[in-house]
């Protein structure tokens, strides 16, 4: 098998390989890294099994490196790798690029899922996972990716949300929005005029469908009503309905 090939450190150590079968048009690239041998081994295998081109890293700042090079379509993410905190190489990453991240988490801990989906994951699976889990999730991070490229812009009375671009304006402003403020406020713009529980958006925006805390996202929408220049007592975009959930409205006075 030509990935295991590559596999291990060369003279030189270089500790990035890639799967050599790539470049053709249409196959998905999967950047993993992980620290773990036998682990990257086996999820390149699967993935190369599904039709994947992959590549991995065994420590965080070379990935850094060659994920702003070579550009993959998924990137997946252990969190505890030898030179720096996954955390923080996700942080780093959100920077620079928009690439969706699968976050490979050791422990079920809702604590850590939280703060790594905050940080900017797009997903996240619970080691042990089996590759066919794995592909799912690539599948469907590059589902959302995709369906949200298609998206024209939205706009709601002085309100424009661009999702190719993710950039918002308001009142011809540029908002300074956080990763998950917009992915926040591009859910509420699509589903403007109805009530969205927050338990919905826990589920869209932070991928939490055992329903989560929802005091993540009354923090997050009383950031995007600053961003709005509004407030809860006196709103214009963002209608609270108690008890239910929040709706997203053309202002009466726009
Ligand atoms: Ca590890």
């Amino acid at each position: 098998m030509r990935a295991a090939d590559s596999f291990g450190l060369g003279a030189d150590r270089r500790i990035f390989w890639r799967y050599a079968g790539g470049s053709v048009v249409g196959v998905t690239t999967v950047a993993v890294v992980e620290d773990d041998p036998n682990i990257l081994a086996a999820v390149a295998r699967g993935l190369t099994e599904r039709g994947h081109v992959v590549s991995g890293a065994s420590s965080g700042l070379v990935a850094l490196g060659e994920i702003v090079d070579q550009r993959p379509d998924v990137v997946v993410l252990d969190l505890g790798l030898p030179d720096i905190d996954g955390l923080e190489l996700l942080r780093m990453l959100r920077a620079v690029t928009n690439v969706p991240v699968i976050v490979a988490t050791a422990r079920d801990d809702e604590g850590e899922i939280i703060r790594t989906l905050d940080a900017g994951a797009d997903e996240y699976v619970v080691k042990p996972y089996s590759a066919e889990q794995l592909d799912a999730r690539i599948r469907a991070v590059l589902r959302r990716v995709r369906e949200s490229d298609v998206d024209e812009p939205v706009q709601v009375g002085g309100l424009t949300v661009d999702s190719r671009s993710r950039v918002a304006t308001i009142d011809g402003q540029v908002m300074d929005l956080s990763r998950k403020e917009f992915d926040l406020l591009w859910h509420l713009v699509t589903r403007r005029g109805e009530v969205v529980s927050k338990r919905e958006l826990l589920a869209a925006v932070w991928r939490q469908s055992y329903g989560g805390p929802e005091k993540t996202v009354d923090v997050h929408l009383s950031w995007l009503r600053n961003k709005l220049g509004e407030s809860a007592r006196s709103p214009r975009y963002l209608r609270s309905v108690r008890g239910v959930g929040v709706m997203l409205v053309e202002p009466d006075d726009a």
